[in-house]
């Protein structure tokens, strides 16, 4: 639907062709609009894809007040871009996308197949047909003396005029995605306030002994409960070289990054064993253990063995064989202490980004207006579980909209 008499269309740039970026161009494309979308890498959604490697988790289906919640301090920011574009709407219009979608067993939202690449086939196949017009190789690098945006290309410097542009440049995680975090001197030197960059769902570095690193690096602790800071959450995670990474851990990461800031390290409680009672580990460890070594007694007793039973050496000395109450004890509240986050390169995602207080409701930079602003370089984070995703389209929406509502009172 075209609400605009101007002949021709009103043009708008869209820069970054991510999830975020994507999203505003159908909005306004959908409306008329003549969009052009610019991306410095050869093609779109390279994050998107990335993110699809390891099962492209869309969104998720809980209630939707706690699913709001998941975004922290920012909760009540983002409600009124999610109310617009909720889990429910995103799946439909997946699947008027005809990438039909499926609920796992946690409750988290997949697409068939659970690949990012069908789905981003499908929709730069539907944005062109919608008449966006696509620019790889454009490396935005901020506006010229008249206002004009100035792009990096093969070609040289390629100078491009719009009547609004919408910014959908990512954060700083996985900077080869094309996501580098280049346009922030560029905002500040307009003025525009920026928190600094930091890991988000991301591994955390902790000092293992040698044995530990070079017997079970790569081996997953499954069925396992984390505690800290008040929250506790059953998961898996994985022992890394110097750190431990997976799912469980960035459930927790944004809290253990700001103790760690904030004190120097922070100490997690891990259960091994959450489906036994204290009772029960206890009754189970006190038979006889005889002449049989611990190692064959915690196997037999109570199944413990592997990576788990290496978890326990850890942090109990075997020589000095240690009383089995105190193994109980240990296997149901076993301390690590984390030293650092890995590296903002390495992790899921970022936080920090454009203040939130630099924007108006429409997602528009009050210092820079008819700059829309979308995704994850803003200042918002959420943990795993499809919560990025659902938010970077959300916004990309609401920025989409805001353009359209600017150019329309513009007309009137
Ligand atoms: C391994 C991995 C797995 C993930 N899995 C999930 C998941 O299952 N579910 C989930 O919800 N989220 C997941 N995420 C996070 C999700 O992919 C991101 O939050 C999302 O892609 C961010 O979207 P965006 O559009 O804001 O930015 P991006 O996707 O980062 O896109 C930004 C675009 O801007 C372009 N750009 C940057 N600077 C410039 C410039 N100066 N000039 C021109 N173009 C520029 C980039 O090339 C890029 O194409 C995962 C991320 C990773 C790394």
């Amino acid at each position: 639907m075209n609400i605009f008499s101007t002949s021709p269309p009103p043009k708008i740039a869209v820069i970054g062709a991510g999830p975020a970026g994507l999203m505003a161009a159908e909005t306004l494309a959908n409306n008329g609009i003549l969009v052009n979308i610019y991306d410095a890498m050869p093609s779109a959604g390279r994050k998107f894809l990335l993110a699809g490697k390891s099962g492209l988790n869309l969104t998720h289906s809980e209630p939707y007040e706690k699913f709001i919640s998941r975004y922290g301090d920012n909760a009540q920011w983002i409600k009124p871009y999610l109310d617009n574009f909720p889990p429910k709407a995103f799946q439909k219009w997946s699947h008027k996308l005809g990438i039909e979608t499926f609920v796992g067993s946690s409750g988290k939202v997949f697409p068939e197949g659970m690949s990012a690449l069908p789905m981003l086939n499908a929709w730069l196949k539907r944005l062109r047909e919608q008449g966006v017009n696509f620019h790889f190789r454009h490396r935005w690098l901020g506006w010229d003396e008249k206002n004009n945006l100035r792009f990096n290309t093969a070609q040289g410097e390629v100078l491009a005029a719009a009547d609004g542009v919408i910014l959908a440049l990512g954060g700083g995680s996985r900077p080869k995605t094309g996501s580098n975090a280049a346009w922030i001197p560029i905002l500040e030197e307009r003025g525009i306030q920026i928190a600094p960059l930091k890991a988000s769902n991301c591994g955390f570095d902790i000092q293992w002994t040698d044995f530990l690193k070079e017997r079970f690096a790569g081996h997953p602790i499954k069925s396992i409960r984390l505690s800290f800071g008040g929250k506790s959450q059953r998961g898996e995670f994985v022992i890394s070289e110097n750190s431990i990474e997976g799912s469980l851990v960035y459930a927790f990461s944004a809290t253990l990054r700001d103790e760690i800031e904030k004190n120097g390290s922070a100490t997690i409680q891990l259960d091994l064993m959450p489906d036994w009672t204290e009772e029960k580990l206890r009754k189970a460890l006190s038979a006889t253990r005889g002449s049989r070594s611990m190692g064959t007694f915690l196997k037999k007793r109570i199944g413990l063995s592997g990576a788990k039973a290496a978890l326990l050496w850890e942090v109990l000395p075997r020589e000095n064989t240690p009383d089995l109450g105190l193994v109980g004890a240990t296997l149901k509240s076993l301390e690590l202490k984390l030293i650092a986050p890995r590296p903002l390169e390495e992790a899921i995602s970022s936080a920090g980004g454009i203040r939130l207080n630099e924007l108006d409701e429409n997602l528009m930079l009050h210092k820079l207006p008819g700059v829309f602003c979308a995704g994850e370089m803003l200042d918002w984070e959420a943990p795993t579980g499809g919560y990025l995703l659902t938010a970077c389209f959300a916004t990309g929406r609401a920025a989409g909209k805001g353009a359209l509502r600017r150019l329309s009172r513009r007309q009137i």
